[in-house]
């Protein structure tokens, strides 16, 4: 029988002390809020959109931003298959959305967070709330765990403690100060699936403006990303589907002033094919406002905006506009830049990218290279993935290879 600790009772922690309860080992989850899996209640808009259907070898991996490679054990250990059979077993049957997401048929992450609590409890793991660890260090082959309950002791530890992402919900980043302790490198910690700030005189007039099937593209001297589907211009933000998306790469850049980032209007137009759609609009409405011809278009409050940037007045007359004039409408609409800076927003980040550098961790068995005895999982780790269910998965697919590697199960 090995004495095991796991530290934080979100998905990762809530995973490995099922899988590490096996082998009859005596397992205690210690997690500092008053209840368990605080941030769970929250995914999904309260529905929690657990895994997806891609959750599932390379389909996986290639929805995974950093370090995938690191993560092609874990999927393989427990991936969207196991995820559906686990929760239908505990008692919270599944279904699948839009995009492959898969919530609970009930649509409440509550039952998401009973089916986990429902699955400890049966292998027998104690649960301590309240208890927060505030530091760990290893005696001979003993792990010596403080709390503000006081001093527990045990064989093996498990790391489960979460990113920096939404404080309040418990994830506040010390896990990263126990890892250090141990020696591990933390890969410096930031926002990641948050609004794109925004700078410009203009942005705080297109508050409120929903965009669809338009594509938005980073582009940098080496890389190039682009995604296409719903936008939003909230509070001197673009917030929406593909702006969380790109933000999860904007967060990596070395130096964001050398990436661009473009606003694609007319994704399905080729430029030329635009210029020529553009040149037919202002032949059949030579006497028109070239603001009123572009509201056929285009969102009706980007006109204005363009046209600022395009340097004509709303109100010129379509016949007057020049050939230059045109082309660069169409320039704009095709590649409207939008001058960004790199969130710093971890209150309203979705996740962290950052955390316990995926070399140093043994990616067969979450256990520390540095530390025997040490094992990690979840978003404590330096992975981090798109949204649609798959950073939910990343926690569960680690927690089950951390909880078995610990408990001493092949
Ligand atoms: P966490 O869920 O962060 O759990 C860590 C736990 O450790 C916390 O309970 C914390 O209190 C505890 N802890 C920390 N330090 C200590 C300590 N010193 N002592 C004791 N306990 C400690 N992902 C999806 O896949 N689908 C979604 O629909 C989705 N929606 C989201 C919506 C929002 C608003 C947010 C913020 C995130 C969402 N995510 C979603 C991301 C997902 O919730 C996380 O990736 C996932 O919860 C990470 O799991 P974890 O167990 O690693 O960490």
């Amino acid at each position: 029988m090995t004495r095991i600790i796991v530290v934080g009772g979100g998905p990762a922690g809530l995973m490995s002390a099922f899988f590490a309860a096996n082998n009859n080992n005596d397992v205690l989850l210690l997690e500092k809020n008053e209840k368990l899996g605080k941030k769970l209640y929250i995914t999904g808009k309260g529905r929690c959109n657990v895994t997806n259907e891609k959750c599932v070898g390379q389909d996986f991996l290639n929805n995974v931003v950093s370090n995938p490679k690191f993560l092609y054990s874990a999927i393989s250990a427990f991936d969207y298959n196991d995820a559906v059979a686990f929760f239908e077993d505990n008692g919270c049957k599944l279904k699948v959305e839009r995009g492959g997401r898969v919530f609970p048929v009930s649509d409440k992450a509550s039952d998401i967070t009973k089916a986990l609590t429902h699955a400890i409890m049966q292998k027998g793991v104690r649960v301590q709330l309240d208890t927060n660890v505030v530091s760990i260090e290893k005696n001979g082959e003993t792990f010596e765990v403080q709390t503000n309950k006081g001093l527990f002791v045990c064989d093996k530890v498990i790391l489960t403690t979460g990113g920096k992402s939404y404080p309040t919900t418990g994830s506040t980043g010390e896990g990263y100060e126990f890892a250090k302790s141990f020696g591990h490198n933390i890969i410096p910690a930031k926002p990641s699936l948050v609004a794109i700030p925004l700078k410009g005189a203009y942005v705080a007039s297109l508050e409120g403006l929903s965009l669809k099937n338009v594509e938005l593209r980073l582009v940098g001297k080496k890389k190039r990303y682009s995604f296409f589907g719903e936008a939003l211009f909230t509070d001197k933000e673009l917030s929406g589907p593909i702006a969380l998306s790109m933000s999860a790469h904007i967060a990596h850049l070395d130096n964001a002033s050398e990436n661009k980032l473009f606003l694609d209007f007319k994704p399905y137009m080729t430029q030329s094919e635009l210029e020529e759609r553009l040149l037919n609009e202002f032949e059949q409405n030579k006497n028109s406002d070239v603001q009123t011809v572009l509201k056929t278009m285009l969102p009706a409050r980007f006109v204005p905006v363009l046209l600022d940037v395009c340097e004509i007045a709303p109100n010129q007359k379509v016949h007057s506009v020049t050939k230059s004039q045109r082309l660069s409408i169409a320039v704009a609409m095709k590649n409207f830049e939008l001058k960004y800076e790199v969130s710093k927003d971890f209150e309203r980040a979705v996740v962290t990218t950052g955390g316990v550098d995926t070399k140093e961790i043994n990616s067969k068995t979450m256990e520390s290279k540095l530390c025997p005895g040490l094992f990690f999982a979840g978003e404590i780790i330096d992975v981090d993935a798109y949204t649609g269910g798959f950073n939910i998965q990343i926690a569960l697919s680690t927690g089950c290879l951390a909880g078995r590697s610990a408990g001493g199960e092949a």
